[in-house]
């Protein structure tokens, strides 16, 4: 219970960051995007187009306003964690929403010569939840263990119907190179990534760690350094 009770309160304060951070942020976005805009405007005098640095003018102004749109499309996407919609209410079969997720990584995984089996109990219930934000946690998990094996290795994904718990319980075990006691404290927090610059924004699994959460679940895992990672998903069968 305390350590939910830490993780809610961080969700909690990285909203309000975010909140912040993307306001704080889109304002000067604004001022120099119109600033950009004005540039652009003074390119379509004559004058200027017949200056020899025409191009290296042209060339400044849609790079500024192309950055800007990507500083932009990250601020909206930091909003849209802040402001997470209420979950949608899908009737879902967890085995095809697995099975679609898989689909998407099977190319990455072969490349590597990392096999996903599956072990799925035929008769799961079907249960009633937000099958895109479902999805999305499954893919952060999915991406992960790929990331952790990196070559030849196997992810095997099980359901399983806990009838007394009244939920599906899904694990996502990969033979990767599993993670220290200190990693393993921290893979819930924002921002906490041991991977480079580029590779890892660190917000996977808080993200996922808050779909569930929302879900009405719980998430756990166990790690073995050197052997591997099984993440655990218990969702209740409405
Ligand atoms: P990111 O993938 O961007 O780093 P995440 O929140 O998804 O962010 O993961 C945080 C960190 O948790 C990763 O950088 C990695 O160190 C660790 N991690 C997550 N999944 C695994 C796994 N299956 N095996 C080993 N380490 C993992």
């Amino acid at each position: 219970l305390d350590a939910s009770l830490t993780q809610s309160s961080k969700m909690a304060a990285l909203g309000k960051l975010a909140a912040g951070v993307a306001h704080e942020v889109n304002n000067p976005l604004a001022i120099i995007m119109e600033k950009a805009g004005w540039m652009r405007d003074l390119l379509s005098e004559e004058d200027i187009k017949g200056s020899p640095n025409f191009k290296e003018y042209e060339d400044a102004v849609q790079k500024i306003e192309f950055h800007v749109r990507r500083a932009k499309d990250v601020t909206h996407r930091l909003l849209g964690f802040a402001r997470r919609m209420d979950p949608l209410r899908d009737d879902i079969n967890v085995n095809i929403l697995l099975d679609q997720t898989k689909s998407f990584l099977e190319n990455e995984a072969s490349f590597r010569n990392i096999e996903i089996m599956t072990d799925y109990d035929r008769g799961l219930p079907c249960i009633t939840s937000d099958a895109s934000q479902l999805q999305q946690v499954f893919l952060n998990i999915l991406d992960n263990a790929i990331d952790a094996i990196d070559k030849d290795g196997v992810i095997t994904v099980t359901t399983r119907h806990d009838k007394e718990a009244g939920a599906v319980v899904i694990a996502i075990a990969d033979t990767g190179k599993g993670m220290p006691k200190e990693v393993a404290e921290k893979i819930f927090d924002p921002f906490f990534t041991t991977k480079k610059v580029g590779e890892g924004t660190g917000l996977g699994l808080t993200i996922s760690y808050s779909i569930i959460e929302k879900l009405g679940g719980k998430i756990v895992l166990h790690s073995v350094e050197g052997k591997g990672t099984t993440f655990t998903i218990t969702l209740p069968v409405s």
